[in-house]
């Protein structure tokens, strides 16, 4: 018998989220059965609600910045028990036979992984995110949440951790790396406490010095404003990774290209709707190399949460109640947020 649960839905692509309930499965013999204390909120939650990436079925609940604690366990779970603190992300299930998800990179698999929302599952159905009180979710793709971490601040990583962690951890950002973060929001928050943690030197290139004094009390040594040209010209071929987190297609791309120095990358988070106008010649120039990354494995996804436990990392947020949502939507919109979101699903 699937349960019934509360959630906060989508209509269709143009109304507010209203209070709803909506049915969880049963909890199978390799699931998980988590009662969500968290949610965080993503700008791909507002983007998937409103079609901005294509036609989805309504109603949908969003939200995959998930945190809670595991209620029931299936017969075939020995990894989790009731009680455990526990996370899921932007994923929960893939093919796991391919090449990219026997290496444990299931955010790359080749039949592409089953989204936390909007994406058909394997009964069919279409997966419902976090905004809710409980979710089913296989183990393997159930996150364990070290003590060491805010509970109620530790949902963002799920996805903003990882978006950010995964590109920094793979392209080597540490001690002797000068790493740029272009965005200050709520990727572009945590690129900058990860790579601080990680030990690289970071500046934050952000559209102007409004959040100044936050990038420095995160750890950035330096702080510009990209709306001032002699950014550009003093910042030439200076880094070994930029990480770009904006998403919009007006962002001058060539500019950003040309402040990478020799073997330089520079990767995107962000996703821009429209294609970026990349001059080739920009990446002759110093061997630069033009990179896009998304979140990360779950084996990653683990290792990134015991590493900002160990550091000390957790994300800026700001707690809500449901009743909220709908204005914390227009916020992001606005970029008036520092730096993300989170629903105390208690309120739903
Ligand atoms: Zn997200
Ligand atoms: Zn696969």
């Amino acid at each position: 018998m699937p349960t019934t649960v509360r959630a906060y839905a989508a209509p269709s692509a143009t109304e507010p989220l209203v209070p709803t309930t909506i049915e969880r499965r049963d909890v199978g013999e390799n699931d998980v059965l988590i009662a969500i204390r968290y949610a965080g909120i993503c700008h791909s939650d507002i983007h998937t609600v409103r079609g901005d990436w294509g036609k989805i079925a309504y109603p949908q609940v969003v939200g995959h910045e998930i945190a809670g604690e595991v209620v029931e366990i299936g017969a075939g779970v020995t990894s989790f028990a009731v009680g455990d603190r526990v996370g899921v992300g932007c994923m929960v299930n893939s093919c796991r036979e391919c090449e990219n998800c026997r290496g444990g990179l299931e955010n790359y698999c080749a039949k592409g992984n089953t989204g936390t929302y909007a994406s058909v599952d394997r009964d069919g159905t279409i997966t419902q995110g976090g905004y809710s009180t409980h979710v089913v979710v296989d183990k393997d793709f159930v996150l364990r949440i070290p003590e060491a971490i805010p509970y109620e601040a530790v949902a963002p990583l799920l996805c903003a951790g990882i978006t950010t962690y995964s590109p920094l951890a793979h392209w080597n950002a540490g001690p002797g790396k000068k790493v740029a973060v272009v965005g200050m929001g709520g990727l572009g928050h945590m690129a900058v406490k990860i790579a601080v943690a990680m030990g690289a030197d970071v500046t934050v290139l952000s559209q102007s010095l409004s959040k100044q004094a936050d990038g420095l009390a995160f750890g950035a040594k330096h702080y510009y404003a990209t709306s001032d040209s002699e950014t550009f010209r003093t910042l030439a071929s200076t880094f070994d990774l930029i990480i770009n987190t904006v998403s919009s297609a007006e962002l001058d791309i060539n500019a950003y290209l040309k402040l990478l120095r020799l073997d330089g990358t520079m990767v995107n988070v962000g996703a821009p709707p429209e294609p970026l106008p990349v001059r080739v010649f920009t990446l002759f120039n110093n061997r630069r190399s033009f990179a896009g990354s998304s979140i990360g494995g779950i084996a990653e996804t683990q290792e990134m949460l015991d590493f900002c436990a160990e550091h000390g990392v957790a994300p800026e947020i700001e707690l809500i109640s449901a009743d909220q949502i709908n204005e914390a939507y227009e916020r992001v919109l606005r970029s008036d947020v520092r730096y993300r979101f989170v629903i105390d699903t208690a309120t739903l």
